[in-house]
């Protein structure tokens, strides 16, 4: 099998395995606990937290540990809307192509009164941090904008977003979900207030991320109970996935430029290689992108079938986001970007690893010309496109 789906999830790595059984083994104590046993947990699960803050470039104090990069968004958005509320804001700014962990939330609060405005997106899959001051108003009391797109993997000018932000006055908030642990993110340099990341896109476990706020911004609990994380988010934590998260966040920064390095070589032979097929087109920026994400659209065929053909070929990869599949629409990233629906609907994210070898890639590339050819021959789409009865949407 050959897996490119790693902006979906990762496997996770040894380490984090090896720390979580280690976890799971000898201190299941409850941090709460004042006995040693639950106080050994306490500092294990501090230890962590003080691990995962030296990558992210923020404090210990300011890392609230989350289920994962959902619950970080839904945390992060809803605490901002309900200070803005307090202060008579009731604007929020953000982009057309967030995860839906950002859009669903921002929906549900123009349903309670708020005014949202999703800035476009340039079609190199770019905000730029000038958009981002021209829609902040006196009543804006949150900019969120993602860190990296999980579906066309484009980088957004962060530092300089968040230096506006602060500049104005108003909380700034990043999914940074697909950034962290594969290229730099430093929470404090880059003038971010709140950050939201998630381990199993960094080959940690599944159900645990984490929130970061900075000091002075007061998160709203989402879930109530107890005062674990400081009255922020009750429930006992879940230690070994935290203990996971903090083994893996470490090596994959550890190891970050190195791996960037050969993962970005081996994208770049991948978007070389697909580029040789006719009619098809890179989504998104080839410059400013995460060093393991491909993400084509392909002229007269349906992005499902293809996915198909290619499991059927033992190749693992996405028409765009996991959560988007089973629905029909096309993906409202490709859309924001401006590719027409019926070229969205062709579309195919591949997303490579560290252990992704070049050979692999050499099997991807074939596979995909074989598949998209395959399909087209049988397409009337096609053909009315070869015979003129239709207009082609790319040049070549
Ligand atoms: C995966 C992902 C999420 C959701 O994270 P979960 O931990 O699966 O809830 C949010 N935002 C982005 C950009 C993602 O890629």
């Amino acid at each position: 099998m050959i897996y490119a789906d790693n902006a979906a999830t990762t496997k996770m790595s040894r380490a984090a395995m090896d720390a979580m059984s280690a976890c799971m083994a000898d201190c299941w104590g409850n941090p709460s606990s004042l006995y040693a046993h639950g106080q050994r947990a306490k500092e294990v699960l501090e230890d962590a937290r003080e691990r995962i803050a030296a990558c992210l470039g923020c404090s210990a104090r300011e890392v609230t540990f989350t289920s994962g990069g959902s619950e970080a968004d839904n945390q992060a958005i809803l605490t901002a809307a309900r200070l803005g509320e307090k202060q008579g804001k009731k604007h929020i700014v953000s982009t057309a192509f967030e995860h839906h962990a950002v859009l669903h939330v921002l929906e549900k609060l123009e349903k309670e009164g708020f005014e949202v405005t999703l800035l476009d997106v340039h079609r190199d899959g770019i905000v730029t941090a000038q958009q981002v001051e021209d829609a902040i108003r006196a009543d804006t009391c949150l900019v969120t904008v993602m860190y990296a797109n999980n579906e066309i993997g484009t980088i957004q000018p962060i530092s300089e977003i968040g230096q506006v932000c602060r500049r104005k006055g108003v909380l700034f908030h990043t999914d940074a979900v697909q950034a962290a642990g594969h290229i730099p993110v430093s929470f404090r340099e880059q003038y971010i207030d709140m950050l939201s990341l998630s381990a199993h896109k960094f080959h940690g476990p599944k159900g645990i991320g984490a929130l970061v706020a900075r000091k002075g911004v007061r998160l709203e609990p989402l879930i109530h109970g107890g005062a674990q994380e400081r009255g922020k988010r009750a429930g006992t934590e879940n230690l070994p996935a935290i203990v996971g998260m903090a083994a893996a966040l470490e090596e994959a920064c550890r190891n970050l430029e190195q791996n960037a390095e050969r993962m970005s070589a081996l994208r770049d032979r991948l978007i070389d290689g697909l580029d040789q097929i006719p009619y098809g087109e890179l989504n998104g920026s080839r410059k400013d992108r995460l060093p393991g994400n491909v993400n084509f659209c392909f002229e007269g065929i349906e992005g499902e079938s293809l996915l198909l053909l290619l499991d059927d070929k033992g190749i693992c990869a996405s028409s765009g986001s996991a959560c988007t599949s089973g629905s029909l629409d096309p993906s409202h990233v490709l859309l924001a970007i401006g590719r027409p629906h019926e070229v969205a609907h062709g579309s195919l994210r591949l997303s490579i690893s560290e252990e992704t070898t070049p050979q692999e890639v050499e099997t991807i590339i074939s596979s995909v010309a074989d598949v998209v050819d395959y399909l087209r021959n049988m397409s009337p789409f096609w053909r009315d496109l070869m015979t003129g009865k239709r207009q082609h949407v790319f040049d070549k």
